[in-house]
């Protein structure tokens, strides 16, 4: 049998190359979360998995200095094999979330919106039918220290069957097939707090929700939406 290409001097080096574009993409997306306001900072953090490597954004470096020589990597366990920065403080819920789904990207932020909500309820409430988008009512994990596998753990129930939660006094996590669906996921969950909030803001009067048919229904649309492939 062929010797699988991993173990040979060139599949090293594309091993090598993957790992360096996708830190390249992962640098990108952490330093958009500063840029489109969802982070202030340090505060949040990004993963992304290639085969058993998670590269994830270090621990208090702002993501303006990050260069392609500080690529940080650990394995599926924690332990650190790529780099010398220490990993973000976040590594066990970035970790539990490889460990129990098919997830390739992981973005945690403090966004301001999303973390207003989590102080207020323990569910987002069915203002917008893009809660689809995430997989149903987004839940709020309860409050738990940050960087604890009890937060870790929080998470992971409120994640079920979700692709994003809310933790509670805290923020907000996603995960998706890649950084960009990750991202956007994030972005979404943050505009749709700040919908809420808008819209619950106006004395006297109280937003129409959505029935969860309703979002069932919309859930099953949006595998048709946009363009054909
Ligand atoms: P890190 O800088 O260690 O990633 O921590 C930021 C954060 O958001 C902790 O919850
Ligand atoms: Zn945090």
């Amino acid at each position: 049998m062929a010797e699988p290409r991993r173990n040979t001097a060139d599949g090293r080096q594309d091993a090598e190359q993957d790992a360096a574009r996708l830190w390249d993409d992962l640098v990108g997306t952490a330093r958009r979360s500063v840029t489109d306001g969802l982070v202030v900072g340090t505060s949040g953090n990004v993963s992304a998995r290639i085969g058993d490597l998670v590269l994830v954004t270090p621990s208090g470096v702002p993501y303006d200095r990050l260069t392609p020589g500080d690529i940080t990597g650990v394995d599926l366990t924690g332990r650190q094999v790529l780099g010398t920065l220490v990993p973000t403080s976040e590594l066990p819920m970035h970790l539990a979330v490889y460990r129990t789904t098919d997830a390739r990207a992981v973005v945690h932020t403090h966004a301001v919106h999303a973390t207003a909500v989590s102080t207020l309820v323990p569910e987002l409430p069915l203002v917008h039918y893009m809660a689809a988008v995430l997989g149903g009512p987004v839940r709020v994990a309860p409050y738990a220290t940050y960087g604890t596998a009890e937060l870790a753990e929080h998470m992971l129930r409120a994640l079920t069957g979700r692709s994003g939660c809310l933790l509670q006094n805290h923020g907000t996590i996603t995960h998706g097939a890649t950084l960009g669906q990750a991202y956007d996921r994030t972005a979404q969950l943050e505009w749709m707090c700040r919908l809420w909030l808008t819209a619950s803001s106006v004395p006297g009067l109280t937003p129409s929700l959505l029935t969860e048919a309703q979002l069932a229904e919309v859930g099953e649309r949006l595998k048709g939406y946009g363009q054909r492939r």
